[in-house]
């Protein structure tokens, strides 16, 4: 298979590792407790990431790239959750101003502890579509520059910069899964690894309930679904109707689309609790639990990375792991 021309280079990706460097980390790869099939699962561990996902990696990356003037101005977001933390984390570290905007209706904790990280909150509009609107209206009033979650080739080549550390971590990688939503992280680690290894098969996972991406994907344009609350909130959203970036890689590169119930994903959850001792929210577990659910046709031989990629999880979630609750909380 010959890459086509695609929005995001390994070069790109290459680029991006030196701008994120002292700020996130390569995470390590361990191998998984045993898994169902035949192959080997190795689990790689981006809930270790300072703000606790790989979010802050994309957020490094593109903030590396603004000139001395556009850091002055700033840099804004509409996201409140690993993305938000991520880009006010990253901002905080270089010094530089940063504003979340978010709807009246995201708890009063979450906005004091993204207060808590030095940045500006604007607390307005009903729905996260408001709050991006007044986001936009920050870029034209005040110069600041937009950090999209996902639709930005400086944020994928930060999320690919994972694919760069598995080809070194498990050279023998056949299968890397990867929690698919607006398919930054997908898009990135592709891109890194089908460059030098084509072979390797590449698959995405998502929940049952509002899976934007395999709906787009199935219509062959960016789809809109009204969203569900599920255990993967951090899966949660739409790739945006005028997807330019990930939309057209994940098409190019990702082999397979996986999707997951509820209970598949807090069975992946529990694994990572009771084998690992590891919270991993439920956009993180999802590889595991695509594994456990019998939803990969694995042959003995292959190495299966599958991407945890974040810690969040809700504090009610974590007791209910501890408690060793077999079904998922409502
Ligand atoms: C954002 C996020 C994802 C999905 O990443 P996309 O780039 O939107 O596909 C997966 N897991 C966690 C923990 C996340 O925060």
């Amino acid at each position: 298979m010959s890459i086509p021309e695609l929005p995001v280079t390994l070069a790109d990706v290459a680029a991006a590792r030196s701008r994120i460097a002292g700020i996130a980390v390569a995470t390590p790869v361990i191998p998984a407790m045993p898994l169902p099939g035949a192959g080997r699962y190795w689990l790689k561990l981006e809930n270790l990431q300072p703000t606790g996902s790989f979010k802050v990696r994309g957020a490094a990356s593109r903030l590396g790239t603004l000139d001395p003037a556009a850091l002055e101005r700033g840099v804004v977001t509409a996201s409140t959750g690993n993305h938000g933390r991520a880009v006010a984390h990253v901002a905080a570290a270089r010094g530089v101003p940063a504003t979340i905007c978010v709807s009246v209706h995201v708890p009063p904790g979450k906005v004091a502890a993204l207060r808590a990280t030095g940045c500006e909150v604007i607390v307005g509009g009903d729905s996260q579509a408001d709050a991006l609107v007044t986001a936009d209206t920050l870029v034209e009033q005040r110069g600041m520059t937009l950090v999209h979650p996902f639709d930005d080739p400086q944020v994928i080549a930060g999320q690919g910069t994972i694919g760069l550390e598995i080809l070194e971590q498990v050279p023998a990688t056949t299968t890397v899964v990867i929690p698919l939503s607006g398919g930054g992280l997908a898009a990135g680690i592709a891109v890194a690894v089908k460059a030098t290894r084509p072979d390797v098969r590449v698959v995405g996972v998502a929940m049952e309930r509002a899976a934007v991406m395999a709906a787009s994907l199935a219509a062959g344009r960016p789809v809109e679904l009204p969203e569900e609350p599920t255990l993967a909130d951090s899966l949660q959203g739409g790739i945006g109707r005028t997807n330019a970036t990930t939309f057209p890689i994940v098409r190019a590169l990702v082999d397979e689309v996986v999707l997951l119930c509820e209970q598949e994903i807090w069975d992946g959850m529990r694994f990572a609790f009771d084998q690992h001792r590891l919270i991993l929210e439920g956009g993180a577990a999802v590889g595991i639990a695509a594994v456990l659910a019998g939803h990969l046709d694995v042959a003995a031989d292959q190495d299966v990375v599958l991407i945890c990629s974040g810690a969040n999880a809700e504090v009610e979630h974590i007791i209910a792991l501890a408690q060793g609750r077999a079904t998922p909380p409502a």
